[in-house]
C-alpha cells in the first residue's frame, strides 16, 4: 500500500476530535444537515472557513474555488460546479446568509496582472477561469490610474468580492430571496497576516473592521 498522507492527523481526528463531537455528528446524520450559511471562499490552503468563524460541523455549507468566484448564472449543459452548489444551498438547504470571503495575498487576484505566465494546454482551465476577473481588473485599473499610491492587489481582492456579490444576484432564486428578505449577502475580506476580517458595509461602500 502506498504511503497515506496525513495519517497521524487522521488518527488524531478519529481518536480525539471525532470523539469530542460524536453526539453532534450523530445528530447531523439523524436529522441531516441544516447549515445557516453558504460560505464562498478561495481554495488557498491558508483560508480555513470553519477555523476563522470558529464554527462547527453542520454550520457552513462551503464552496471553494480559485479566487472565491461566482460565475454569472448561465443555464446551459456545461458542468458548472460552483453554480450547482449555489443552487443546492439556496433552493434545497435554504441558507439564510451567503458570505463571499476574499482574502489578502490572493494568488488569483495577482494572476490577473500576470496572465502572460498562464499559458499552455496544462493551464487552459485556469486561463479561462481568470476571465471571470476581467471586469474586476478593468475597474481597479481605472481607480489605480488616479490613485497610484494605493495597494493594487488589496484593491483587486476587495473589488473582486463586490463583483461576486453582484454575480450572485444574476441567479433568479437568489435575487428573489434577497428582495423578499429571506436571504442576506455578505462580503468579507480576511487578512491572513493578522487573522482579522473586514466586513463590507454597503452604506459606506467600504470594508470595515468591527472587532
Ligand atoms: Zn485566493
Amino acid at each position: 500500500m502506498k504511503k497515506i498522507p496525513f495519517l497521524e492527523g487522521i488518527k488524531e481526528f478519529k481518536n480525539l476530535h471525532f470523539r469530542e463531537n460524536e453526539i453532534l455528528f450523530k445528530e447531523l446524520v439523524d436529522k441531516g444537515q441544516n447549515p445557516k450559511a453558504l460560505f464562498i471562499g478561495c481554495s488557498d490552503s491558508r483560508i480555513i472557513p470553519t477555523l476563522i468563524t470558529n464554527s462547527k460541523p453542520g454550520d457552513l455549507f462551503v464552496i471553494r474555488n480559485i479566487g472565491n468566484m461566482v460565475p454569472p448564472f448561465k443555464p446551459d449543459n456545461d458542468f458548472h460546479g460552483t453554480a450547482a452548489a449555489i443552487e443546492y444551498a439556496v433552493s434545497i438547504l435554504n441558507v439564510e446568509d451567503i458570505i463571499v470571503c476574499g482574502h489578502s495575498n490572493c494568488g488569483m487576484c495577482r494572476a490577473l496582472y500576470e496572465e502572460d505566465k498562464i499559458q499552455g494546454i496544462e493551464l487552459i482551465h485556469v486561463k479561462n477561469w481568470l476571465r471571470l476577473g476581467k471586469d474586476v481588473k478593468e475597474t481597479v485599473l481605472k481607480i489605480y490610474k488616479n490613485n497610484p499610491d494605493i495597494n493594487i492587489y488589496e484593491l483587486t481582492e476587495k473589488i473582486n468580492i463586490l463583483y461576486q456579490l453582484k454575480n450572485l444576484l444574476t441567479y433568479p432564486k437568489i435575487k428573489e430571496k434577497v428582495e423578499s428578505g429571506e436571504l442576506r449577502l455578505h462580503g468579507w475580506y480576511y487578512k491572513i497576516e493578522t487573522g482579522e476580517i473586514e466586513f463590507y458595509n454597503s452604506d459606506t461602500n467600504s470594508f470595515e473592521l468591527v472587532l
